[in-house]
């Protein structure tokens, strides 16, 4: 795989001598493109660098033929699609019907659908794109590819960008000479099926990031529950009670008051699901039946849980650098400064005090540097390099020092499981991680509950 990384994107015998596209062997397989947009443009571009003849159809092939590199041909739509046996439909969905005069010169050829639609065409039509095409060109072969593959990704290569060509069609053949085309261009082709499976992968570029709508909910909950909470007793209190005005704590301290808090229960909301789903399949003495639908759907968003736990403790430790440079932070200080002079102390030094301040410091970025490293592990490119002993190994050498994101417990359960003991020693390994993780935040909020935070002078 390293060596087809390594492969240039534009192969040297295509480069003039002035860094312009040159004209491709006559012998190299040709390959057709409708349409002269974004996508065209950069798809032409790539076919090009990879060593394949490009002849591009336009409405207006003299109006474009400026915009693609000068080894591919820009002609008309019907001389375009004449002569290659494989077609890329680079138009939306709604101009189809206009390619419908083509049909004699494309009978019998392979069509690629590259569309995708929009939110509302994916809601109103049933039918794919692709479907769509196939039924308007009966005689084509059509095969969905591409669609997930961005313009500017084609254009850059896959090195910097999603390498996975999902494609799917009812003809193997057909199918099988695309996933060449797409290997050919540097990326991965994974075969997604029949061409049923369209409707799906049109799915795909239209999502936002699924999986993350409860968690950050959730995250957005808590937080603005603690921050009532920590406003009452930081800010309203003092000022009905004596009459203090601490409203300039609003921005920055309270918030950062509030946002371990949050970092803590998220943390334990990643541990907890796992726990009571080993205790559960202790209690039923089996790993073999389904947990409840709300245990399932909590399993599945642990991960989120925990990077958005990593979020906010980073967000915490960035608010407490910051701490310092804030001017109610100075004038405290020579406040207490000038307090110290008028009392005729010299030495303020409280070892007890110190001692604590080190340890409580000490104590966060070594929790810090842990979910950092479990959030890191937690990417799929890092985690799909580990083995399942290296994850557990990571996961485990990470909670047991303290501060854990879990972010990696994605992975099932029950994967391990496969007898009575080993439920026992997952529950046993549950509970050392459960364990590690409330006594790491009783230890932090006790400590900020002593005026160990960075605020208190
Ligand atoms: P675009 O820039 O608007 O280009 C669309 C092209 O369709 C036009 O340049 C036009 O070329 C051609 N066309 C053919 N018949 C047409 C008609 N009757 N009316 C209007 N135009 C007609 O769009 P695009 O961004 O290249 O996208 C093209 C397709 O690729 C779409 O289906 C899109 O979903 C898909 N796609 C795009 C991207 C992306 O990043 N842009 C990514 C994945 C998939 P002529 O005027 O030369 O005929």
């Amino acid at each position: 795989m390293s060596g087809e990384m390594d492969k240039p994107l534009i192969s040297h015998r295509l480069v003039d001598s002035d860094g312009s596209l040159a004209e491709a062997p006559s012998e190299a397989p040709k390959v057709g493109i409708l349409g002269s947009g974004d996508f065209a443009r950069s798809l032409a571009t790539r076919l090009v660098g990879s060593g394949f003849n490009v002849v591009v159809g336009s409405r207006n092939p003299k109006r474009t033929a400026g915009l693609f590199p000068s080894a591919a041909q820009v002609t008309f739509q019907a001389e375009a699609v004449s002569s290659p046996e494989v077609i890329f439909v680079a138009v939306f969905r709604e101009h189809y019907p206009s390619l419908c005069s083509l049909s004699d010169h494309l009978a019998g050829k392979i069509l690629v659908d590259v569309s995708n639609p929009t939110e509302q065409e994916h809601l109103r039509h049933r039918q794919s794109n692709a479907e769509y095409l196939a039924s308007l060109f009966p005689t084509c072969t059509v095969v969905k590819a591409f669609n997930v593959i961005s313009a500017w990704t084609l254009q850059a290569g896959p090195r910097d960008g999603n390498r996975q060509v999902l494609i799917c069609s009812d003809q193997p053949e057909a199918k099988r000479a695309v996933s060449e085309m797409a290997h050919a261009m540097g990326f991965m082709p994974v075969d997604m099926g029949s061409l049923a499976s369209a409707r799906e992968v049109e799915a795909i570029p239209l999502r936002l990031l699924p999986g993350w709508k409860v968690p950050t909910l959730l995250a957005l909950g808590l937080f603005v529950c603690f921050y009532a909470y920590n406003f009452i007793r930081d800010v309203l209190q003092p000022y009905v009670q004596e009459g203090k005005n601490k409203f300039y704590k609003l921005p920055v301290s309270v918030v950062n008051t509030t946002l371990p808090c949050v970092a803590y229960v998220l943390l334990s909301l990643v541990y907890l699901p796992g726990m009571l789903a080993a205790v559960l399949q202790l209690r039923r003495g089996t790993k073999y039946r389904r947990f409840p639908d709300w245990l399932d759907h909590w399993l599945q968003h642990r991960k989120q849980i925990g990077l958005l736990s990593f979020f906010c403790a980073t967000l915490h430790a960035l608010y407490s650098f910051c701490l310092p440079l804030r001017r109610s932070h100075r004038y405290d200080l020579v406040n207490m400064t000038i307090k110290q002079v008028l009392g005729n102390k010299s030495h303020l030094w409280v070892e007890e005090e110190v001692w604590r301040m080190e340890i409580y410091l000490s104590l966060g970025v070594l929790a810090l540097g842990t979910l950092s490293l479990l959030a890191v592990t937690s990417l799929p490119s890092i985690a799909n390099s580990l083995n399942w002993r290296e994850f557990s190994f990571v996961q485990c050498v990470a909670t047991s020092s303290g501060g854990n994101t879990g972010s990696g417990t994605s992975r099932p359960v029950q994967s391990q499981n496969t007898n009575l003991p080993a439920l026992h020693h997952q529950t046993s390994f549950l509970a050392s991680q459960g364990f590690c993780l409330l006594t790491c935040a009783c230890v932090h909020l006790m400590w900020s509950s002593r005026g160990c935070e960075l605020d208190t002078i």
